[in-house]
């Protein structure tokens, strides 16, 4: 397929309203092109390069971009930047100044779509002395070698702006359709996705070898597993009826998520959001090569500070501080971490995910024994609700989050949140017990003292799995301190988009709209019912249509953006309406 086609169903999508349309679209392009080309297209769609675990990143800022238009077309920087401005997009201003320059290139059209993911490969790797006026220069042909429309997606690319819409779900929705002539396999394809990580690779595999390969899938060492999350209960009254009267109930640790990959001394850690941490944690990699009893082995757990002669844990705000790209050694010398492994997915070899929970802790326990770094959670196994709440003050009191009971005979359900594991955390009065993680798909200007910011507050989504939408729970506007809300504002600006975003549903609408891609992390005392939301909107009782809304939602954290997840990892309808209804019934039980 020519890169020129792929840009002109890019522009189709664009303007498409319907997901389905958007699965229907997706899935012509993936029949019409070679299946060896299916991968690259996998990638140029979803903005990257590579998947997220190869952390392999262009490198390029606007002003380059910018530059490389300037010499594409031979019009100055300052006109580029102009354009930019008016266009409110790189990709318009390429479009734009690639229609009005009189440079016609020799090609136009020619590349193929491996052509242009190579070449754009090429860019990224450029590094070193020099390497911006290359990678300046390296765009600059590509963009001056396209047609105008190539060139809009030739310079959003490298900015990972194209903002087609796709999330996940919906791609593997159109390669089920494209390959099996129908969207039903998508739950193969998405189980293949959830323990590879790698939406090239299943996109690759099915076309080049079918369905049953993916249907045979199977863990990968050195290939991040998408992590296991825990629904939420209240009670211990309500865990234990979930998991059948019995549960391993395991301490809970706020720390660093580390997936530890490892084969003799090759050791990788790979994070909650799958980005490849391991530089990170130099003491951690020590003690995986020396104490650890196994190999080819995949290990799941949080690090996190620990004073081993008061036998305290330090608060995350300590942990945190090994979040660092400098200085790593020292301060992993000052700080060391301790590794709390709560599973094990592969030993010597063997795909483990569907052993029950309880051989698999045989198994960790076995190859952790001895190791002072590395040690299996603290855990009990009971059936009796008091002595879970117990151990649940126990842990509150040392310092901890709460507990994360876990079925005993459940398999390690990769990527997705369901009741083989249940969080219970510390509800406070009058609080939700827990933060949500919300994603922003829109913000309002400043009124009053916050106009000098111009900002004025965050129309903030759920993500609704079933429908791939995101759908809106709250206006955000408490918890910002002021620079937050600079770089709110900054960050955000980046981000608009005319008119109401596909995947966003919504009754509401922002002075702007954003493309969703940032998450925030929000406290609330209540959730509540609402006519002005889309979260969970159904009809009542009474004939009216209510979704559910945030009661003084403010804004927590450190950081304003919550790096570590991505839209889709925000809390799902699903959840708040979980929520919904655990704070009911916590509440006739305290009446
Ligand atoms: P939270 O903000 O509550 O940590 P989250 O969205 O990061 O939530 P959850 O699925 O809600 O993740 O909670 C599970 C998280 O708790 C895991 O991602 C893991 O990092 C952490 N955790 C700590 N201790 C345990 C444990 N013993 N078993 C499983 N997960 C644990």
């Amino acid at each position: 397929m020519l890169f020129g086609e792929l840009s002109g169903y890019y522009d189709r999508l664009s303007s498409i309203s319907s997901r389905l349309e958007m699965i229907e679209l997706m899935s012509e392009v993936f029949r019409k092109a070679d299946k060896g080309e299916v991968k690259s297209i996998i990638y140029i769609t979803q903005g990257v390069l590579a998947p997220p675990y190869e952390g392999v990143e262009f490198g390029m800022a606007e002003k380059m971009v910018e530059e490389s238009i300037a010499i594409a077309t031979g019009f100055s920087k300052e006109d580029v930047e102009k354009e930019y401005r008016k266009q409110g997009d790189m990709g318009q201003a390429a479009q734009a100044l690639k229609e009005k320059t009189r440079m016609r290139p020799m090609r136009a059209g020619r590349l193929s779509v491996n052509e242009f993911y190579e070449t754009m490969g090429k860019i990224a790797g450029m590094s070193g002395a020099g390497s911006k006026e290359k990678k300046i220069n390296a765009l600059a042909a590509v963009i001056g070698a396209s047609s105008p429309q190539e060139a809009k997606y030739a310079a959003k690319y490298p900015l990972d702006e194209l903002r087609l819409g796709l999330g996940d779900a919906t791609m593997l929705e159109a390669l089920s359709l494209a390959y099996t002539q129908s969207r039903e396999k998508k739950a193969a394809l998405e189980n293949a996705y959830n323990i590879c990580s790698d939406l090239g690779l299943v996109g690759e595999t099915i076309a080049l070898k079918g369905i049953q390969a993916i249907e045979r899938f199977k863990v990968t060492l050195f290939k991040p597993i998408r992590p296991a999350l825990a629904e939420r209960l209240p009670t211990a009254d309500e865990i234990l009826e979930k998991m059948h009267g019995k549960a391993a109930v395991e301490q809970k640790y706020d720390g660093f998520r580390c997936q530890i990959h490892k084969e003799g001394r090759r050791v990788r850690i790979f994070s909650r959001r799958l980005e490849d941490t391991t530089e990170m944690f130099p003491d951690l990699v020590k003690a995986a090569i020396e104490e650890i009893r196994g190999d080819k082995l995949i290990i799941d757990g949080e690090a996190l500070a620990y004073n081993d002669e008061t036998q305290e844990f330090l608060p995350f705000q300590e942990t945190i501080q090994r979040k660092r790209k400098h200085g790593i050694a020292e301060k992993a010398a000052e700080l060391p971490l301790h590794l709390f492994a709560f599973d094990i997915m592969m030993l010597d070899g063997e795909d483990l995910m569907a052993k029950p929970y309880h051989e698999r802790r045989e198994a960790l326990e076995r190859v952790l024994k001895g190791s002072m770094t590395l040690q299996p959670s603290t855990r009990i196994i009971t059936s009796e609700p008091k002595e879970l709440e117990e151990f649940f003050e126990r842990s509150i009191e040392n310092g901890l989050e709460g507990i994360v009971a876990k079925e005993l005979d459940s398999r390690y359900i990769a990527g997705a949140r369901k009741y083989s594991w249940i969080k219970m955390k510390r509800s406070y009065k009058g609080e939700l017990s827990d933060t949500v993680d919300l994603v922003v798909v829109g913000y309002y200007r400043g009124k009053g003292m916050r106009s000098e910011f111009k900002f004025g507050g965050l129309l903030c989504a759920t993500y609704n799995e079933k429908r791939d939408v995101f759908e809106t729970v709250s206006r955000l506007g408490s918890g910002f301190t002021e620079a937050q809300m600079v770089e709110l504002k900054r960050t955000l600006a980046k981000q608009v988009v005319k008119g109401r975003p596909v995947r966003v549903d919504a009754i509401v609408e922002p002075d702007f709209w954003v493309y969703p891609k940032y998450v925030v992390t929000v406290k609330a005392d209540e959730i509540t019912k609402s006519p002005t939301h889309t979260c969970g909107r159904r009809k009542q009782e009474d004939g009216t249509e209510a979704g559910f809304a945030l009661r003084f939602p403010r804004l927590v954290g450190d950081e304003a953006i919550r790096k570590d997840k991505s839209p889709e990892e925000a809390t799902t309808t699903k959840e708040i309406s979980e929520m919904y209804e655990n704070q009911k019934r916590v509440k006739v039980a305290d009446s």
